[in-house]
């Protein structure tokens, strides 16, 4: 619908080679040729804000990450059987960003990869094989991690090792999340326990995204994951989302909640782009495992991906972007939350930081997932792109680079307020 001659030719010519297997955004798709921090231009120079993505944590085309990788390029790009500088000081740099008792890290060039290793690792040291995860999450796509993420949807169905729990709806439960989750951690161990699989890890993505966004109160996750560990399993949090400062405390998601996990993983934002994915472990696990175990992953910790992520945590150190998730994030919610005040259809406002998830309820007989692909498709128009979550998608999900700044803030506000009223006036197509 009111594609140019151009891109639906080069749309046809996708369809053709790739197939449909990676979706596209938005009814109408955003054909991108260049970036800079939070903007997107497209093939006829029209600018985007961009509100949605985490890989570009410090920005698009960062230009300290492509002189980092460009250098590294020039010098050498092998692997990490050799001995190199340049893997050891970001390794130490990363695990200084994480609790003492993870000190060490094993790099793999995915997030998926890092959970998949940390499920096996879970495997060897508990001598169990149940796996909890919550209702819609979303862990990678590995056959055995496609197996742990209901997201996918029916066509591929959970392992018969995984036990599904509630998610700590905020919204719902308000400041009972944590108890409900906790309680049931418990009923889905007792589950595993029963069926003979015992408790080898919960794997959570600490924002809990795909379910809807619950950053919630400090300390909420915490009782859920003591369950699993007193029941003899890991916990493993799944950081790709949440991870490096995007919540505007510390680092990593699950310090909002403990720092007791026992395993912790990342990929999407940790290097501009480039190829990453990390684990983060205590020395006496992985010795433990390394003992009787080999793991060699040929372009896991690549100088070139190790260069751009050691750019990555100058960017967010130098530019304070931790402290500016905090503060421009906090405009963006209690932004949204006044221009959403006015319709009684948009629900709640939550979230942490650069990470704000808006629900969306129904409007008489229009539901809240109609109205919130019309919000996202209503942006689309005006240049300003965000996508939604949960098993309905009734969840905006607004996560911007962590480079965005207050500006930024009142361009979004200005289109989501216009967006909204003219739901309000014209309606939803259904
Ligand atoms: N875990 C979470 C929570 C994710 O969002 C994703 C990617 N969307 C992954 C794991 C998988 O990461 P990757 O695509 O790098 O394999």
């Amino acid at each position: 619908a009111g594609m140019s001659a151009e891109d639906a030719a080069l749309l046809a010519r996708r369809r053709r080679v790739l197939g449909d297997i990676y979706p596209l955004f938005y009814s109408k798709p955003v054909h991108v040729v260049r970036g800079e921090g939070a903007r997107l231009y497209d093939n006829e120079g029209r600018e985007y804000l961009d509100a949605y993505n985490n890989v570009l944590a410090v920005g698009h085309a960062n230009p300290r990450i492509a002189d980092a990788v460009d250098a590294q390029l020039r010098k050498m790009n092998t692997h990490t059987r050799y001995l190199q500088d340049g893997v050891v000081d970001y390794a130490e740099r990363f695990v200084a960003t994480h609790p003492e008792a993870l000190d060490r890290v094993i790099f793999t060039n995915s997030g998926s990869e890092a959970n998949d290793l940390a499920l096996a690792i879970a495997r060897w040291r508990t001598g169990a094989q149940g796996v909890i995860v919550t209702h819609n999450a979303y862990h990678g796509t590995t056959q055995v991690l496609a197996g742990v993420s209901p997201e996918n949807g029916v066509a591929m169905p959970l392992h018969p090792y995984v036990r599904t729990v509630d998610a700590p709806d905020t919204y719902r439960y308000g400041d009972q999340a944590g108890a409900v989750f906790a309680a049931s951690v418990r009923e889905a161990i007792a589950d595993l326990q029963r069926h003979g699989w015992g408790v080898s890890a919960l794997l959570l993505d600490t924002i809990m995204s795909t379910d809807g966004i619950f950053a919630g109160e400090p300390g909420m996750l915490r009782e859920g994951f003591r369950a699993v560990q007193e029941a003899g399993g890991l916990v493993i949090a799944d950081e790709v989302q949440p991870g490096v400062g995007r919540l505007g405390e510390s680092m990593w998601g699950f310090q909002r909640h403990t720092d007791d996990v026992d395993m912790a993983t990342c990929g999407k934002p940790l290097a501009g782009g480039l190829p990453i994915g990390t684990l983060a472990l205590s020395s006496e696990l992985s010795d433990g495992y390394a003992s009787s175990h080999r793991y060699f992953n040929t372009f896991g910790g690549n100088p070139a991906s190790i260069a751009a992520a050691g750019a990555v945590l100058d960017e967010v150190e130098d530019r304070g972007l931790i402290a500016s998730a905090h503060a421009v994030g906090e405009a963006l919610a209690q932004g949204i939350r006044d221009a959403s005040a006015p319709h009684g259809w948009v629900k709640d406002v939550r979230g942490a930081g650069l990470f704000i998830g808006v629900e969306m309820g129904a409007d008489g007989d229009v539901p809240g997932s109609s109205l919130a692909a019309a919000v996202v498709n209503g942006l689309r128009e005006r240049r300003v792109l965000i996508s939604a979550v949960a098993d309905d998608g009734r969840v905006l999900k607004v996560r911007p680079p962590l480079v965005f700044t207050h500006d930024d803030v009142a361009l979004f506000l200005h289109h989501y307020s216009e967006v909204l009223s003219e739901i309000e006036t014209k309606g939803v197509q259904r």
